[in-house]
């Protein structure tokens, strides 16, 4: 025997939406949600990951075949189930690698804020 669950979405009620009062929230709380307005509004962000290919040209002539592989970093990120990728010349590799640790940072500040919400709902106190 099995519960059925039945999975509802519903991400269109703005009118209802129940607004927190900052005021009564405990600070814990309080600060991971500035930490995350201030990363969200302040600084770049992306899912994905860096990574390294090696490829030849194809030129005979060229030192690639010979060995010599040109190298070039993607970003890539698993979307449903296929692998979008994005060539990053190198001077936006810093910055691209900046922006998946913030990207990083904001999923962890989420899980955190997340979890403290399934205390109030287990607890019923929202
Ligand atoms: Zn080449």
């Amino acid at each position: 025997m099995g519960m059925e669950l039945e999975f509802w979405y519903d991400y269109g009620m703005p009118d209802d939406r129940h607004r927190l009062v900052r005021a009564s929230l405990p600070e814990e709380e309080r600060e991971l949600r500035s930490r995350l307005a201030q990363l969200v509004t302040s600084y770049g962000f992306v899912r994905g990951a860096l990574s390294v290919r090696e490829k030849v040209c194809g030129r005979a002539s060229c030192r690639c075949a010979r060995g010599e592989k040109h190298v070039g970093v993607y970003l890539t990120a698993r979307e449903s189930s296929r692998l979008e990728q994005l060539y990053i010349p190198s001077d936006l590799v810093d910055t691209a690698r900046e922006w998946i640790a913030t990207q990083g940072e904001i999923r962890e500040l989420l899980e955190e804020l997340s979890k403290l919400q399934w205390a109030k709902l287990r607890r019923r106190e929202v």
